[in-house]
């Protein structure tokens, strides 16, 4: 089966550049080309894993425990960071738009003009019903 080209396992190959944050053997650290504050970077795979269902779980810790390293030195380094965003887009209704997974580690401090937009109706609170309700559908799902 040939796989269709992906630009992050390019990057892993050392055919594409990237600036490189961190290294180690299952998972890839570098610079967001296009960040949306300074500082925001990627982690990634090292094996090409297009959806979290495709991501062994071992590897998805990993993941957030090399993003956990890379707040924390975000936030002691020269770059303005008062508080950290993990964001990650599974599928295209989500945002995705390269499909190798990537966990985004977002700097932020007040004023950076980065925010999240609410759907209509977000603030009238659901009812205790209706979330436990979703709950057991989340539950039944397990
Ligand atoms: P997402 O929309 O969550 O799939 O995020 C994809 C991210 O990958 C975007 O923030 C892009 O700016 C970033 N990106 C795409 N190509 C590259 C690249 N060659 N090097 C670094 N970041 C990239
Ligand atoms: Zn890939």
């Amino acid at each position: 089966m040939t796989m269709p080209p992906c630009i992050f396992c390019d990057i892993i190959r050392g055919q594409s550049s990237a600036s490189v944050v961190y290294a180690d053997e299952q998972a890839l650290a570098f610079m967001d080309i296009q960040p949306v504050i300074p500082g925001h970077l990627l982690v990634i795979p090292r094996a090409h894993a297009a959806y979290l269902a495709e991501l062994d779980a071992d590897t998805g810790a990993h993941l957030f425990r090399v993003g956990m390293t890379l707040a924390a030195a975000m936030r002691r380094s020269a770059l303005r960071c008062e508080g950290i965003n993990f964001f990650l887009a599974d599928g295209e209704a989500a945002g995705q738009d390269v499909f190798h997974v990537h966990l985004h580690v977002l700097p932020r401090f007040p004023g950076d003009g980065f925010g999240l937009r609410f759907p209509p109706g977000y603030w009238d609170r659901p009812s205790r019903d209706t979330l436990d309700a979703q709950a057991a559908q989340i539950r039944e799902a397990l």
